[in-house]
């Protein structure tokens, strides 16, 4: 990604900004502080902190995601070369294709799971600080909201997003060949695909069926 940042490495892996992601940041940060932060009542300086601290623990929600894509990645064997964040997604890119459909299918499960628990969790919180903390509990529930759509949107089997990586896996178990299966998980996902395709999120890979077809230029 050209227009990316580097903004560090955790658990050994190059994580990337892509430039979009700082105009981002404050569209969301506005959006909450301006407009659906304006149901409570505040002092003013208090919507815009909550509206920034939820802008930029979206960026943490998304980080979560692909990080947990990167991280079964490497169980499973494989090299991640690096995370990038973009305006509402990341993307894991590896250095190798994964070998086996069950590898395939836990990795692309590993990101939408852990959005969906971290979602759950979230919310709980949120709600459980209603009457106790305010602007704790806005951001939780919002974060919460955030996580578990992040985690539904990408289960929408239109590849290569999630889950129709998840989808690929199924087809290639039961007809013993990835490029075929890639071809059937593609055909399904290409009404889902054609929608989706500014904003889903996933991994790239350098090598192998991303190549066959004209690479998405984002992920999510
Ligand atoms: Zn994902």
């Amino acid at each position: 990604m050209g227009s990316s940042i580097r903004i560090g490495r955790i658990a050994g892996i190059q994580i990337g900004l892509h430039a979009s992601w700082f105009v981002i940041f404050f569209i969301v940060a506005y959006l909450f502080a301006a407009g659906t932060l304006r149901q409570y009542h505040w002092e003013e300086p208090l919507y815009w902190l909550v509206g920034a601290t939820i802008s930029f623990l979206f960026f943490a929600s998304v980080l979560a995601h692909e990080m947990s894509h990167a991280l079964v990645a490497r169980r499973v064997g494989l090299r991640v070369r690096d995370i990038t964040l973009f305006i509402f997604g990341g993307a894991t890119s590896l250095e190798d294709e994964p070998k086996r459909p069950r590898d395939e299918a836990i990795m692309a499960v590993a990101g939408p799971i852990t959005s969906l628990v971290l979602g759950a969790v979230l919310w709980g919180i949120g709600a459980a600080l209603e009457h106790e903390q305010e602007q704790l509990s806005a951001i939780a529930s919002w974060l919460g909201i955030v996580n578990f759509s992040l985690g539904l949107f990408n289960l929408i089997p239109g590849f290569p997003m999630d889950g129709g990586r998840i989808l690929r896996a199924i087809f290639w178990k039961v007809r013993g060949d990835r490029y075929a299966a890639t071809r059937n998980a593609a055909t399904i996902g290409r009404a889902f695909g054609y929608l989706l395709i500014s904003t889903g999120s996933g991994w790239r890979s350098s090598v192998g069926s991303c190549r066959t077809r004209p690479r998405p230029r984002w992920r999510r």
